[in-house]
Order: structure tokens, then sequence, then C-alpha cells
């Protein structure tokens, strides 16, 4: 093979996303394509620079990088038996070249995927082809958010159409409403996982019905049930059309429950009598929610459920009162709306909650639905979320970490390992620190440089680094820390100990009250005091946010309790030595042991049934405040004769032994295989 011919099969598998040796190889071809085509390998090597391709210094890393990956894909599975299993999410995070999620939601099912490959399951991804992604962001001169749609091109990304036996395209039929709808696949290979996109945008389908998988929560739900109903629907068809016959199906949030429905279908059309195909559907279904408001749940009006059902109730021969009871609490409450929770919680075998706290959550929302349960015996139990280490891993973290635990991050689930880093130096670690956040700083300052909300970073590459990226999303309260305006101009306003905060989020093009939250950051970016030292980075992306979460001395994270389900991003920065700074919601209730890290506000009760918000607001952000004011920053600034901060110091090094491999997606998928997907019962 030639050195481009490796380049060649090394591009088409994104394998590469998680391995930044092998995304350096791309860069080098041609920094300026990679950069402007969002880090795209294939966008790289058409245009490669023939000099770099010859040199022989630069071949002989193409070897290494490409062995790698042979290796890789050939390696022994690390689970016995394990049962193969389709995987149905709505969105999923796999790289910033690739526009398919929206926030957590999709980057845990990408995570989740990839360390599927890495595990060498049996496993299969089932998603949508969301051409148009969930939106670009960018600014008009007020700092209000506005959305653009950049159109996907296959032929640039390593996507392959699926087609039969290497002929027509592969297509099944999916009935919407009153119209049959063909729906065809895109197929990504993620390591030795696949994952399928399904497709409704090309010539076969009235106009009406080709944008229905074009754009990612976009659209009332008239739109969205029609979507629902490709996912759910046509990704099983799909699965049946390639010839394949999972014994375990997750549906990872309730938006992919129709599929559940789809198997229904096929046990009744086996001549099934309706109990009996439920025991069938129910045994081989699980089912993940992440929801904490009940208001937050997809749920569907009968008469517009009726009306978008029809076909598929003539297929499945059930009266519209049969249907309508699976995603009902109350079957004969004619009132009741469809919701898909209750969908996959009727015909699954285990569900499960993403945090324990959430968990939790979830049982007392769902309490109705079992009328002889108490609220602990609500059969949802829970597994906390974790992170793909290699994805979120900067390459310097990396190659550090190589030297210190263990050269293949794919298989550092280990705590042992981890624990390592405890006999490091405070020298060591105080520069493996140091040396991410100039990276970032350096990159910050390049990256605003392009964007269209103004920014004038002054940063300080000795100064606290204090990071804030997720979605903007009113419940996480991204300008809680602005609160008390003056309050927090005195801590930006120390030049003794300066600290400067790094934001990065997209509000949903139809949430007012998250554009609003960005406008009033971009007012305090510029305004005396904060200016230079608040800065908003526009487009947020995996890009920004493996960056973000590198370099940052601290992250915070203050959601309105309890609406955090887990929350990864704080999962991410613990390798690299950065410390959380966070609301007891979500995963860090069970992350944080009292030295690794900081807690805002009380211990979790479990019981918010009647917390009013702008009350929480106040405690929170006083909370918060009086961390920054008495922990935080003094103990960042207390420094030895050394000049190093001895106790920051042990912190990051209990967050760094402690954190990584508990919260990683490897313990997280393992966890899934031995708890849920084995059904041993
Ligand atoms: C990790 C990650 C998230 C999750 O953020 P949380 O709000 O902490 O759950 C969202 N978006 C992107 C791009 C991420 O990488």
């Amino acid at each position: 093979m030639t050195p481009r011919d490796k380049l060649e099969s090394i591009a088409i598998n994104l394998w590469w996303s998680w391995d930044p040796e092998a995304r350096a190889l791309f860069r080098r071809l041609n920094p300026e394509v990679y950069r402007a085509s969002d880090n795209n390998p294939q966008a790289a090597l058409a245009t490669a620079d023939e000099a770099v391709l010859d040199d022989p210094a630069f071949q002989d890393d193409i070897d290494t990088v490409y062995d790698r990956y042979r290796d890789y894909m050939e390696r022994d599975s690390h689970v016995e038996d394990a049962p193969e299993t389709a995987y149905f999410c709505m969105e999923y995070g796999l790289h910033e070249s690739l526009s398919l999620y929206s926030g957590g939601l999709g980057v845990l099912a990408g995570d989740h995927a990839k360390a599927a490959s890495d595990l060498g399951l049996p496993f299969t991804g089932i998603g949508l082809f969301l051409r148009e992604g969930y939106f670009r962001q960018s600014f008009d001169a007020n700092g209000w958010q506005e959305s653009t749609y950049p159109v996907l091109d296959p032929a640039k990304h390593p996507v392959s159409l699926v087609s039969k036996g290497g002929g027509d395209p592969l297509t099944v039929t999916v009935p919407i409403g009153t119209h049959a709808i063909e729906v065809r696949a895109w197929k990504v290979a993620l390591g030795r996982t696949d994952l399928y996109l399904l497709d409704t945008d090309f010539d076969a389908n009235p106009e009406d019905f080709r944008p229905l998988t074009r754009r990612l929560y976009q659209g009332g739900d008239y739109e969205r049930i029609r979507q629902e109903l490709v996912l759910g629907i046509g990704g099983l068809r799909m699965l049946r059309a390639l010839e394949t016959e999972p014994a375990v199906y997750h549906a990872n949030e309730g938006h992919c429950a129709f599929l559940m429905l789809e198997l229904l279908r096929e046990r009744l059309a086996a001549g099934d009598d309706q109990e009996t195909a439920e025991a069938w559907v129910r045994n081989r279904s699980v089912f993940t929610t992440h929801t904490p408001v009940m208001a937050g749940h997809d749920h569907f009006a009968p008469d517009l459920f009726t009306e978008a059902m029809a076909g598929f109730r003539d297929q499945i021969n059930l009266s519209n009162h049969d249907l309508l009871s699976y995603g009902r609490v109350h079957p004969d409450d004619h009132e009741e709306t469809f919701t898909m929770t209750v969908l996959g919680l009727k015909l699954s075998r285990a569900a499960n909650g993403v945090s324990k706290l959430n968990g939790h959550v979830a049982r007392q929302q769902w309490e109705d639905l079992y009328p002889d349960c108490s609220l602990e015996e609500v059969p949802i139990d829970s597994i906390t979320n974790g992170v793909h280490l290699p994805t979120w891993t900067a390459g310097p973290a990396r190659d550090f970490l190589a030297d210190h635990i263990h050269n293949d991050l794919t298989m550092s689930q280990d705590s042992d390992q981890w624990g390592g880093l405890a006999d490091l130096s405070d020298e060591t670690l105080w520069n493996y620190r140091c040396s991410l956040r100039e990276r970032l700083l350096d990159y910050v300052e390049g990256k605003v440089q392009a964007q269209s909300l103004p920014m004038h970073p002054d940063l300080d590459p000795e100064a606290l680094t204090i990071g804030f990226a997720r979605r903007f999303a009113t419940y996480k309260r991204a300008p809680l820390i602005f609160r008390d305006r003056e309050r927090a101009r005195a801590l930006f306003a120390d030049t003794d100990r300066p600290i400067q905060l790094l934001y990065a989020g997209k509000a949903h093009p139809a949430d007012d009250g998250g554009k609003r939250f960005i406008q009033r950051i971009y007012e305090i970016s510029q305004t005396a005091g904060f200016e230079g030292k608040v800065v908003f980075l526009e487009g947020y992306d995996m890009e920004i946010g493996r960056m973000l979460v590198s370099g940052c001395d601290v992250w915070l994270n203050n959601p309105r309790r309890p609406l955090e389900a887990s929350g990864t991003s704080g999962q991410k920065v613990a390798a690299h030595g950065g410390l959380n700074l966070s609301v007891l919601d979500g995963w860090w209730p069970e992350g944080y042991n009292g030295d690794n890290g900081w807690a805002i506000g009380p211990e979790p009760t479990g019981d918010y049934g009647e917390a009013d918000p702008a009350v929480q607001d106040e405690q929170d952000a006083a909370a918060l405040y009086r961390q920054l004011e008495e922990h935080v920053i003094p103990t960042f600034y207390d420094r030895g004769a050394d000049g190093l901060p001895s106790a920051w110091i042990d912190m990051m090094r209990e967050a760094m032994t402690g954190l990584p491999a508990p919260f990683s997606a490897k313990r997280m998928v393992l966890k899934y295989v031995e708890e849920v997907y084995r059904n041993d019962g």
C-alpha cells in the first residue's frame, strides 16, 4: 500500500476521531483546508501537499498510525459472549466535522458507540442522517444569536450509502399518516462498530416528506412525531433489511421508542397474541431516560398521534385506543397525551436513569405507572454516564498519561492505573496543568479572530482560568455568576489574583431565554472590569469542547436542581487536572469526595417538588461567590517558596486518580452489558 492508500483507509473510519496522532497526520497534509473543513480528514487528503506526502519521516508516521489502526481493528473482543445489541438514538456526537448532535445526549451516544468498539462488542447504532445538522451559530450586531444550516455533502465525509449487493440503495418503507415513505441509510464506520443513519431526503419521496430527517429538534410536534416514526420504525426495518436479528434493542431516550411498536407489529404478524407479543418485545428491549422535567418528555396530542399513525395502525392491526394505551399512564383517560417515555417504560424489561440522583427522580416521575410498587420498588434503575477518554483527552495530555499510566487510553478503565499519578511530583503535575492552560489560551486567541461576535481577549497564561461550555438551556443558568454584578466585578477586578472565564454554547433556535443569556454574557464581556477576561467563543462544537475541558483549571456547572440528569462535560476535565466547581446535581454527588473539587450549595435531598427557582438561584449564586472568594481563588494563589500551589495540586491529584476511570464510557458500557444487555433473568 502507498502512504496515500493507507491514509485513505484511515480516513473512512472514524477511529481517527479518537486518535490524536491520526488527526495530526491529516492536519499536516493541508492545515488551512483541514481547519476550514472542521477538521475533516477527507478534505485535507483531497488537497494534500504532495511534498509532505513524499517526506520519508512523514511516511514513517503514517506507518505507525496505520499499524495501530490495523491492530485496533483486529484485536480480540474484551467481553465474552456479549449479546448482540442495536442502539437507537436521535443524535450522535462523533466529531465536529459531522454535525449530528446538539449536546450531551448526542455526545453520550457517540461515546457509548466508541466504547462499544473499543470493547469489541457486537453493537450497531441507528440514528438520523441530519444533513443540515442542528445549526451553525452566528450573531447580529446586538449579540443576538442567529442560525444557519450548512448542508453536509456526503461525498466529502466518511459515510457511504447502503446498497443491495452493491447495486441500488437499500430502502425500507415507513408508513407516515396515510403515506408510504422510503427510507435509505448511510453507514458510518466507527472503529469496529457500524452506525446507520436514516435518510428520507431523496427523490423517491414527495417534497413535503424529504426534509423529515434534515434537521435536529426543529419544527413542532407535527414534524417531530414523523421524524420519530422514521427513526424507530424505519430503524428497525433497516436492521431487518440488513438481515440482522439483535438480541437486545436499546432505546436511548424516548425519541426512538417507536422501535418497540415495530417489534410488536412483527410478533403480531408472526401470529402471536397481543400478550405473548408484548412479552417478547419486553424481553428484548431496554430503555434509558434522561429527562427530569415532566414537560420535557416528548408527548403527542391523541389526535396528532392517531393521524400520524394511521398507516402503521393498519399494519399492526390494533385499535387506536390500544395503540394510545402504550403511551399513557392511564389508558382510559381520553385526554392524556401519548408519551414516548411511557412507551419505553411499558415495553422494556429494564429501564434506567443516567445518574443515581436521576434514577431517583425518574422513579418519582413515573411512580403512578407502577401502582403496586413503593417508590423505591419502581423498576427504574440507574447507570451513571461516562465519557470516552480517548476522544476527550487532548493529544499532549494523552502523551503525558501514556508516560505515567497506560499507553492505550481505550483500555484505561482500571482505577489502579490512574493511581500511579499520585506519585508524581508537584512540579510535574503543575507543569502539566500550565502547559494545557497555555495551549488553550493560544487557541482562544486565534479562534475569536474568525467569529462574528466581537471579542478582544486579554488573557493571562498564568491566571486562574474557569470554563463553562454546554447547551444554553436556561436551567443550566450560564450567567449565574453575574447575578450580583458588583460582587462578580470585584472578583474580576482583583489584579493580584486574576481570574478569567471562557464560555461557549448554543441556545436552541426557538429558545429566546437561552439567547438572552448569551446576549447578557456578551454585554458583560464588553463592560469595564470584565472586558478581555470574560470571553465567549462562538460556534460551540466538539473541538471547542475538547479544548476547553483540557485547558481550564476550573469547570463551572451550576444547573437548577434536579434538572441536570447527569452532565458529562465535567467528567472530561479530570484527566487534564481540571477541577469541578459544581452544584451537587447529576453525576457530581457521586464524583465529589470533599477533596477533588468543590460543591456549590446544599447536599441533594432527592425531593425538589416545592423548590422556588428564584430562591434557588439566589442561594446558589451566594454559594458560588463564597466558594470562589473563600476557597477556589485563595487555593490557586496560595503559593509556597517553590512558587507552586501545593493544596491545589493535592486536589488535582485526588481528581486525576479518582475520577477518570469510574466516569469513563468504558465503565459505563461494561455496566450496561453486565446489568442490562445480558438477560439472565
Ligand atoms: C460533553 C459535552 C456536552 C455535555 O455537557 P453537560 O452540559 O455538562 O452535560 C455538551 N456538548 C458537547 C459538545 C460536549 O462535548
